[in-house]
């Protein structure tokens, strides 16, 4: 049996929706995007700039560069608030519509892994998925540490409605096969597999058509469920590999990367276009002509709604990434990250008041990780830490399952966060 646990409406209603380009007229673009050291900016207000320019950068290893998307001016310096309460500087530019490529891009070349992994950094590429982890400290491992024999495409893209991943396989399955191709050869890794679940099955047709009469990448598809792609359960449930807590999918032998991450890996090695841009998915319930973009990274969700037709009036919720595990917006001017795959409006949603745990266990079952979220939520109420690290709350990846199923709308992910934050050192 597997991991994934709970089956949501799908809404794909984007899954046949070609990708289009957008070209917006300014962006924001924010200096911390994904994990990772902020970054500090490299340009000034008024400096000319232009596209896969490297506009932000740190000198902390676990950090990874921004690059204009646009080329144009910096009009200034604005400050974006998150929902986890924190502010994060954006670097604003104008557009001048040209979109003229910088000229310091160039083809990167490698001999050696170090190499490889410096190209990685200078990508700017962290997961696309949306959890964004900076994939040159993902791809360094020490392999006398950490042997590792499979490289896992997580392709599973199991959030209702996003359709970005499903049109990158059906639009760029060379690509993905590319890059694919790139990390494992480079990288020395036995085997990779495809894992893509069952409601995608023309990018299932197209890549098991590309890949006939080879061997060395496999396609597993699994069942159409949520959360699929979550990292722990798309590795228990396509090699039956289990990572402990506290353990990274190096220690069993794995590494898994978003499918949409290879295939940019495998542009920007032939190119040297650094991550500038990110395909998303616009829809949700108040959005008129839902569709699948491609738009230069820092374009603010206003646009992008806007484009597709949303009434205004309707929407007051604004998300960055899935109905699950997408965050809502403060207002309509924040702008794509490199971790977001879709931009969703809603109208207002009637909230059902909370009642009593009646100790139905609904939660229990529906937890991919086997947790107790009941449990941990009586042990935040009495501040137990000792109970919270028994419960191994820590392990909880906030998949938001247990709060969808409970009876009692009792807000079970959200308090398991604040309980992660109560076991955080001082
Ligand atoms: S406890 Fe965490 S991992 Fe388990 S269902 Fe709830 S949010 Fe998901
Ligand atoms: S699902 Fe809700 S009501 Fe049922 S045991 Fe869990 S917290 Fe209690």
């Amino acid at each position: 049996m597997g991991l994934n646990k709970i089956f949501i409406k799908h809404s794909k209603n984007t899954e046949n929706c070609p990708t289009e380009k957008y070209y917006p007229k300014t962006v924001r673009i924010p200096l911390s995007q994904g994990m990772g050291a902020p970054l500090a900016p490299l340009v000034l207000e008024g400096d000319e700039v232009k596209v896969g320019q490297k506009i932000g950068d740190s000198k902390a290893g676990f950090s990874c560069p921004v690059h204009s998307s646009v080329s144009g001016k910096v009009t200034g310096f604005s400050q974006l608030l998150v929902p986890n309460g924190s502010v994060i500087n954006c670097i604003d530019i104008e557009s001048d519509g040209n979109f003229t490529l910088s000229p310091d891009i160039k083809k990167p070349r490698f001999k050696t892994k170090e190499e490889f992994i410096k190209a990685v950094r200078e990508s700017g590429l962290v997961g696309l998925g949306g959890a964004g982890f900076p994939a040159h400290i993902k791809l360094n491992y020490d392999p006398d540490e950490t042997p590792v024999d499979t490289l896992i495409i997580n392709a599973a893209e199991c959030e209702p409605y996003i359709t970005s991943d499903y049109r990158e396989m059906i639009e760029n399955p060379d690509g993905v096969i590319g890059g694919i191709r790139l990390v494992k050869d480079t990288l020395n890794i036995k085997n990779a597999i495809i894992a893509v679940e069952s409601n995608k099955p023309e990018a299932i047709r197209l890549l098991t058509q590309k890949l006939s009469g080879t061997e060395d990448i496999k396609i597993k598809t699994l069942k159409s469920s949520y959360p699929q792609g979550a990292e722990k359960v798309i590795i228990y449930n396509t090699v039956k590999r289990v990572v402990k807590e506290g353990g990274l999918p190096s220690h069993v032998g794995v590494v898994v990367m978003n499918v949409s991450s290879v295939a940019f890996l495998d542009g920007y090695f032939k190119t040297g276009i650094p991550l500038i841009n990110k395909r998303i998915t616009v829809d949700g319930e108040t959005v008129g002509e839902p569709k699948n973009l491609l738009v230069p990274i820092g374009t603010v969700a206003d646009e992008l709604l806007s484009y597709c037709k949303t009434d205004t009036e309707k929407t007051k919720r604004i998300l960055f990434g899935g109905m699950m595990m997408g965050v809502c917006a403060f207002d309509s001017f924040s702008p794509v990250t490199k971790t977001n795959n879709a931009v969703l409006a809603f109208k207002e949603q009637k909230i059902a008041s909370q009642t009593e745990c009646i100790r139905c266990s609904s939660c229990i079952k529906a937890c991919p990780l086997k947790l107790m979220p009941c449990e941990i939520e009586t042990a935040y109420k009495k501040n137990d830490t000792d109970a919270l690290k028994a419960l191994k709350v820590n392990l909880c990846m906030n998949c938001g399952s247990c709060t969808y199923v409970c009876p009692a709308k009792r807000k079970l992910a959200e308090t398991n966060q604040l309980a992660k934050r109560l076991l955080m050192p001082r």
